[in-house]
């Protein structure tokens, strides 16, 4: 066990479905249910990961739905072979498996093309030949409006000129040109079953980046389209996640694409009160494993302490 992290006898008698069925709210269409884990192999997986992860199964399960395994493996600067091993034999020895065949970002990049292609045809999209010290040396001096990502891009190459020659030969980004994206927009909800009706708001981020320079799609746009292309009927992520749907929320929208149901769960936190994460030191499912810990210890922690810090 995490020794960050204090135990509890009464955990024998907690249960995911206990969790499940406390979701009264908003649980949406559960005929086809299709969930997914969907870690990006840049760094081994914590104990918050093993929560999702058995979250999505067990939520799959309890409406005799299906469970995906996804590997956000496209930002190849990022993403090593031995993370993406180490995932596969963390989820599998948690007895976590996975129904369908692992899908990988890797393999879906025409998928996102055809996507971006398509808001490119809107005319939402621009080229961005900024660095990020082009973007900090105009945010000197000129303050713009802050999102849950940090300041928005400050539009320097908003409204540039179109230049065949240069975007031909200079490496750029395409943003989203969220005034034009959101302009004579419907109202745009979401509902997450633990925390109900949301109205998305993406113009809290500024013009977010679709299609990357250094990498092919974002996030944003390639977790979009994959939820559709794999049928996710409830999609069930950390809340560190919860601001992003507003984005994906608009994407669906603007590519026609359908809206799944969504349950941001709470995040495990160490006893300093700090969430975990792959950055900092918290201890990786790989080191539990490999040192002994049996996993069903770890599966009745995770889920004993979402139920305990009132998560659901
Ligand atoms: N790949 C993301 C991560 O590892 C999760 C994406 C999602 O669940 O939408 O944080």
């Amino acid at each position: 066990m995490n020794k960050n992290m204090t135990s509890n006898s009464d955990m024998k008698n907690m249960d995911i479905k206990a969790l499940i069925e406390g979701l009264s709210k908003n649980l949406g269409d559960t005929d086809n249910v299709r969930t997914r884990f969907a870690p990006s192999p840049n760094g081994y997986l914590h104990q918050g990961h093993a929560l999702s992860a058995a979250l999505n199964r067990q939520f799959a399960h309890h409406f005799d739905g299906a469970f995906m395994l996804r590997i956000e493996d496209i930002d190849a600067t990022r993403s090593r072979p031995e993370f993406c091993d180490s995932i596969i034999a963390d989820i599998q020895w948690l007895g976590l498996n996975w129904d369908d065949a692992i899908i990988y970002q890797s393999s879906r990049i025409d998928t996102y093309r055809s996507a971006f292609n398509r808001l490119k045809a809107l005319g939402l999209l621009y080229p961005c030949f900024c660095s990020r010290s082009d973007i900090a040396n105009v945010l000197i001096g000129n303050p713009v409006q802050h999102g849950p990502d940090g300041p928005h891009y400050p539009g320097t190459c908003r409204s540039l000129q179109y230049d065949e020659e240069r975007i031909k030969n200079e490496p750029h980004a395409w943003r989203l040109d969220m005034a034009k994206a959101l302009h004579n927009m419907p109202i745009l909800k979401w509902n997450d079953m633990e925390h109900g009706e949301q109205y998305a708001d993406a113009s809290i981020f500024g013009d977010v980046v679709i299609w990357r320079k250094d990498a092919p799609a974002s996030y944003h746009l390639a977790a979009t389209c994959d939820d559709a292309a794999d049928a996710i009927s409830h999609v069930i992520r950390g809340m560190d996640l919860f601001a992003y749907s507003a984005v994906h929320r608009l994407l669906q929208h603007l590519l026609d694409l359908p809206t799944p149901r969504y349950w941001h769960h709470g995040l495990l936190t160490d006893s300093n009160g700090d969430k975990l994460s792959k950055s900092s030191d918290s201890i990786s499912l790989m080191q539990m494993r490999k040192s002994g810990v049996e996993p069903q210890e770890i599966l009745k922690f995770i889920i004993f302490n979402q139920i305990s810090t009132g998560n659901s």
